[in-house]
């Protein structure tokens, strides 16, 4: 039976991470309480990568058939000059589940689907917690209280249980800023299934299919974490920015209202050593924040829920279930937390010589070298 009979589990934090971890504790028959400061659950804005990596967690959470249908299949990622020569095309490789795009708020309610309404518990504002004989009390804003058998901390990159458990530490702002958008296209610019990125001088472009002719687009430029898009807005500004880049980079941004484009600066923070003590540990963005350049950190947040909720199957008790499923994360994270760092790195170099250097050696490379990587990415198994 393992530590899950009776126990009751808190986690806090209602996002994909916080509401994918219910969902595969409430499979196996643990009792799970979400607390969401939010008073609405809503995941905004544009689409999110699902490699395979994270298929195959949906998979096993029941959860694949609906994401397929509410999403768009990637099978080749094209790495792009901005006048769209292409410098590489990479295969996404052959796997039992596919890659797809999809708009996040359909991602939420399809786990939210998978989970009694009565698990969740929103307008919950956690504030501090305290481990005592064998149970873990949470203190809410409202003055609320309660008492679980283990706590989760799911409470995304400037996560409060984090700072509890091992001091404040705020996100790292790593140069550049990312804007991204939805926009539906019924151009012939796109081969179906091709994901591309395209490359200038400190700015890339990228575009995803999310399905039913509608494409996720991110934008990123080199600017201080303060940077203010100016008088005229978001949309002017990238415009302004990506202007004369290849086809369809203006038609995307014109389709897309001004109101609907999201903008964030890229961070993430320093490795963890440590994800937990006690009865409490972390997960998601809380525990392994990722700059955004290879898609994975919602697909970690998968690969945490399905791999904690294991643990706690297999482990007699809940602190070394805990442990455990710290042990068989924290490697793979870090490793991709700084992968993904140095393709951002990379990908917003600005001195013309560098930005030279990196087309003639990404067209030179053998894309082989690129799949064979992520290959080992993609093919996690929980
Ligand atoms: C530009 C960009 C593009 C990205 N693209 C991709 C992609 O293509 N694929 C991918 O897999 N990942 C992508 N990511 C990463 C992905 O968005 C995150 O890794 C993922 O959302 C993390 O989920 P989470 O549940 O851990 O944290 P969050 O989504 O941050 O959720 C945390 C939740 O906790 C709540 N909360 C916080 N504090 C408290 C508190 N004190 N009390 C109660 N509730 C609290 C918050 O309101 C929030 O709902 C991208 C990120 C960015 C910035």
């Amino acid at each position: 039976m393992g530590a899950r009979a009776g126990k009751n589990i808190g986690i806090i934090g209602g996002g994909i991470g916080g509401i994918a971890a219910a969902v595969a504790l409430h499979r196996i028959g643990v009792d799970v309480s979400v607390y969401e400061r939010a008073e609405r659950l809503r995941e905004v804005g544009a689409g999110m990568m699902l490699w395979p990596n994270a298929t195959r967690v949906l998979r096993e959470l029941g959860l694949l058939e609906q994401v397929l249908a509410r999403s768009g299949e990637n099978t080749h990622f094209l790495v792009r000059k901005s006048t769209g020569r292409i410098l590489m095309s990479i295969a996404l490789g052959q796997f039992e589940v596919p890659a797809v795009c999809m708009r996040r708020a359909d991602l939420l309610s399809i786990l939210l689907g998978a989970l009694p309404n009565e698990c969740l518990h929103l307008g919950s504002e956690f504030d501090r917690l305290k481990q005592l004989d064998g149970k873990v009390r949470l203190y809410f804003k409202d003055g609320a209280e309660v008492e679980h058998d283990a706590v989760i901390g799911a409470d995304g990159i400037r996560s409060r249980i984090r700072a509890q458990l091992f001091g404040e530490s705020d996100p790292l702002y790593r140069g550049y800023t990312v804007w991204r958008g939805l926009a539906r296209y019924e151009g012939t610019a796109i081969t179906p299934g091709f994901n591309s990125e395209s490359w200038g001088k400190g700015m890339r472009f990228g575009i995803l299919n999310t399905g039913h002719r509608r494409y996720t687009w991110y934008a990123t430029a080199n600017v201080s974490p303060h940077h203010l898009d100016g008088p005229n807005g978001r949309k002017q500004k990238l415009q302004r920015l990506f202007a004369g880049w290849h086809e369809p980079i203006g038609d995307f941004l014109e389709a897309t209202s001004e109101n609907e484009i999201l903008k964030h600066g890229a961070r993430d923070c320093a490795p963890l050593k440590q994800w937990g003590k006690g009865l409490v540990t972390l997960l998601g963005d809380a525990a392994h924040p990722c700059t955004p350049n290879l898609g994975q950190g919602g697909c970690m947040a998968l690969e945490d829920a399905l791999v904690l909720a294991k643990s706690i199957k297999d482990e007699m008790s809940l602190d070394h279930a805990l442990r455990r499923y710290e042990l068989r994360r924290i490697h793979r994270t870090r490793h991709i937390q700084q992968r993904s760092l140095l393709m951002g790195y990379i990908g917003q170099w600005q001195n013309p010589i560098f930005v030279t250097g990196r087309h003639i050696v990404t067209r030179m490379l053998p894309a082989k070298i690129f799949e064979h990587n992520l290959r080992k990415v993609y093919s996690y198994q929980t």
